[in-house]
C-alpha cells in the first residue's frame, strides 16, 4: 500500500489510507473476477497498481473542479473510472460500456466496497451522445478504447461546452492530422502532458476541450465512424 501512496503522490495525487485501501480492495475484487471472466491480462499485483491503478489516477490532476460530472467511456474493468471515483469523491462518475457482464461487475464491486459515487451503465457512447446525456458531462476520459480521431467523435458530443476530454495515450502521435476532427466538433487540445509510469512505461494524456456547441449531426452511426473518421 506504501507504494502505491508514495507513487501516487510523485503523480501530485494525495491518497488517504482510507482511499489506498480501497484501491486495493477493488484490486483484489477485479483480479477475483477475472478468473471466470476475461477483464484484465494484467495479473501481477506490482503491474496491476502501476498499469492499471497509477495510470488511472495519472488523469486526476486534469480534473479541476471540486464538483462535478464524469463520464468515462469504454470502462471495461473500471479504468480510469473506479481509481478516480475513489480519488475524487466529490465527482460523480458515469462508466459506460457496451459490455454489460463488465457493467455489472462494476456496479456489484463498487456496491460492496460502499463507493458511492460511482454507477456503470450498458451503453455505446454514440447512442448516449444522441440522446439525454448530451452535453452535460464536465469531464470525460476514455483509455484503450479508440484511436483519438474516432473517440473525439464518440466522447465530446458528452460534454457540457467547456467541458474536458482525458484521453489516455502513449503518446501524441494520434493528434496528427487531428484538425479537421477538432474543427467540425468544435473542441481544441488544451494540454498535451507526458509522464512515466514507476516502471518507466511512457504515458501520455491529451486534454481536449469543447469550445462550442457539436453540431446536430454527431455522433454519427457507428459504423459510419468507424469507416469515415473524421
Ligand atoms: N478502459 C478500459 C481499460 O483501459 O482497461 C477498457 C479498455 S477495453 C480494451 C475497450 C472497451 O471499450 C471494451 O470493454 C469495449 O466493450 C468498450 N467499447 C468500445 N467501443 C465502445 C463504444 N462505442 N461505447 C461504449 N463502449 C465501447
Amino acid at each position: 500500500m506504501n507504494f502505491l501512496i508514495e507513487n501516487a503522490k510523485k503523480l501530485k495525487i494525495c491518497l488517504s489510507q482510507k482511499q489506498a485501501e480501497l484501491l486495493m480492495e477493488y484490486k483484489n475484487a477485479v483480479l477475483e473476477q477475472n478468473r471466470t471472466m476475461n477483464l484484465t491480462a494484467i495479473t501481477d499485483e506490482k503491474d496491476f497498481i502501476i498499469k492499471h491503478i497509477l495510470d488511472s489516477l495519472s488523469g486526476v490532476p486534469f480534473i479541476d473542479k471540486q464538483e462535478g460530472k464524469l463520464i468515462d467511456v469504454g470502462c471495461g474493468g473500471g479504468f480510469p473510472s473506479v481509481p478516480i471515483a475513489i480519488a475524487l469523491p466529490n465527482i460523480s462518475v458515469t462508466a459506460i460500456d457496451s459490455t454489460a457482464k463488465k457493467v455489472n461487475f462494476i456496479n456489484n464491486a463498487v456496491s460492496k466496497l460502499k463507493i458511492n459515487n460511482i454507477c456503470a451503465e450498458t451503453a455505446r457512447a454514440e447512442d448516449l451522445g444522441r440522446g439525454q446525456m448530451r452535453g452535460t458531462f464536465d469531464f470525460a476520459t476514455a483509455r484503450a478504447v479508440a484511436n483519438l480521431h474516432i473517440l473525439l467523435e464518440l466522447v465530446t458530443p458528452l460534454l457540457k461546452i467547456g467541458g474536458k476530454f482525458i484521453a489516455y495515450k502513449a503518446n501524441d502521435s494520434e493528434t496528427v492530422d487531428l484538425h479537421r476532427a477538432l474543427s467540425v466538433l468544435n473542441c481544441k487540445i488544451n494540454k498535451i502532458v507526458n509522464l512515466n509510469l514507476p516502471n518507466g512505461d511512457e504515458r501520455c494524456l491529451i486534454v481536449i476541450e469543447k469550445t462550442d456547441e457539436t453540431p446536430n449531426s454527431y455522433p454519427r452511426q457507428n459504423s459510419t465512424i468507424k469507416n469515415k473518421p473524421l
